[in-house]
């Protein structure tokens, strides 16, 4: 049986920004992945890294957000530079807009919300932020600015990590599906694939939406990554004369420029099982809020239409840290976030690894919040 120090299921944004970053540790590292690495969620995702929460349940998360932010120029500068090549990272600011009577109150709400939680945000006219990004339309009447967020190219970040990760040595494994965990004495001690044993000093779970379907006789990884999928649907135009600087989202959707003069909107959030496929109804969603936002963008070709499937989580929230079984670490459930996550969930996986502990506060994220939960309701009844 060939054996590693570490095997982790799952080549997307987060599987491979823990293999880069426990590389550098000298840990030999493999990542399977059952396709093509970085082709599902992560290649499918807009980019943005905006560390400002979507509804109030998103409170918890604010403090991983801002500090993945925080890490994110040192980040993208250690993969580029070890990759030779380029994630598209920006740091440009959002401009969110909003739009009705109650415009301008529903902004300061905004703004004093996510100053509240350490973000930075703040009020601008409309004016302002129409002579930033002139192409505004006239439906928005008050804005909110924020100056520290970002954004990459998700499809060249995964590129760039893998490249990045397999010059530091570590090993992929491309069209390899983990069956099933190997469990010893209630530890885990490797990966099946194919029927092949492959041993490891520490596997971790980083299958996205699909954590949840890794069996591992006798016991099943449901309880502990509780994953399902959500899909978004996105659309990428390019404008013939229009250019965009900044991302201009509202409640009910976003715009990302890409240097390249294209435009990327999104998206829809559904319910729709492991289904990939793009809809008339999701993509008209998208298309109308895009041309209400900015209306030049009627006359955009449309470049391509793409869905990705998000790992979601029963309280929206990631799956980060020990589940009770030795050797086995959970990395998964990053739902919209999981571009923006990626730095610090790769650090905070390395201090698990390395000194068994993190110098963050990740308790809200436990997998074991799930059997948790259950065994409470259970003596509340
Ligand atoms: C439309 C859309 C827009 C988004 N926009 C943003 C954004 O702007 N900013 C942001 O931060 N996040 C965004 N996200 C969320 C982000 O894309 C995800 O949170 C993130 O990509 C999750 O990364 P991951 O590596 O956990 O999952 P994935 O990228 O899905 O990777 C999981 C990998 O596991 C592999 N796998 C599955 N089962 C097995 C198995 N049995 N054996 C081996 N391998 C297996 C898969 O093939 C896949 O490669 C968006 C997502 C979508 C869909």
């Amino acid at each position: 049986m060939k054996t590693f120090d570490i095997a982790i299921i799952g080549a997307g944004a987060i599987g491979s920004s823990i293999a880069f970053e426990l590389a550098r540790e000298k840990l030999s590292v493999v990542v399977f992945d059952r396709q093509l690495p970085g082709r599902e969620a992560s290649w499918a995702a807009a980019g943005m890294l905006s560390p400002a929460p979507h509804s109030p349940r998103d409170a918890v998360l604010v403090p991983l957000g801002r500090e993945s932010l925080r890490l994110y120029p040192e980040f993208a500068a250690a993969i580029e530079e070890s990759a030779g090549q380029s994630i598209g990272y920006e740091r440009e600011g959002a401009l969110e807009l909003f739009s009705g009577p109650q415009a301008e109150k529903e902004r300061d709400r905004r703004v004093s919300a996510c100053q509240q939680l350490g973000i930075a945000a703040e009020a601008v006219s409309i004016d302002t932020a129409r002579a930033w990004e002139p192409t505004i339309g006239p439906v928005a009447c008050a804005a909110a600015w924020f100056p520290e967020e970002g954004r990459v190219k998700p499809r060249l970040l995964v590129e760039a990590i893998g490249r990045a990760a397999q010059n530091r040595g570590v090993q992929f494994r491309p069209h390899s599906p983990v069956t099933k965990l190997l469990l010893e004495k209630e530890r885990c001690s490797g990966v099946v694939v194919r029927g092949e044993a492959n041993g490891a000093g520490q596997v971790i779970l980083a299958a996205g939406c699909f954590s949840s379907q890794i069996g591992s006789y006798p016991r099943s990884l449901e309880p502990y990554a509780p994953t399902e999928p959500v899909r978004g649907q996105m659309v990428a135009l390019r404008p013939d004369h229009l250019r965009l600087q900044r991302v201009l989202r509202t409640e009910s959707g976003y715009l990302v420029p890409r240097r390249d003069g294209q435009i990327v909107a999104g998206s829809t959030c559904e319910r729709a099982g492991f289904d990939k496929r793009v809809t008339r109804e999701g993509l008209g969603q998208i298309l109308n809020t895009a041309r209400k936002l900015v209306p030049g963008l009627s006359g955009a070709a449309i470049v391509e239409t793409w869905s990705g499937l998000r790992p979601g989580t029963p309280d929206d929230l990631p799956i980060l840290g020990p589940a009770g079984i030795g050797g086995l670490l959970i990395a998964t459930g990053h739902y919209r976030n999981g571009i923006l996550l990626a730095a610090i969930t790769a650090k905070l996986v390395r201090e698990w690894v390395t000194v068994g502990r993190t110098f963050f506060e990740t308790e809200p994220f436990s997998p074991l919040r799930f059997a948790r939960g259950k065994l409470q309701a259970r003596h509340a009844l």
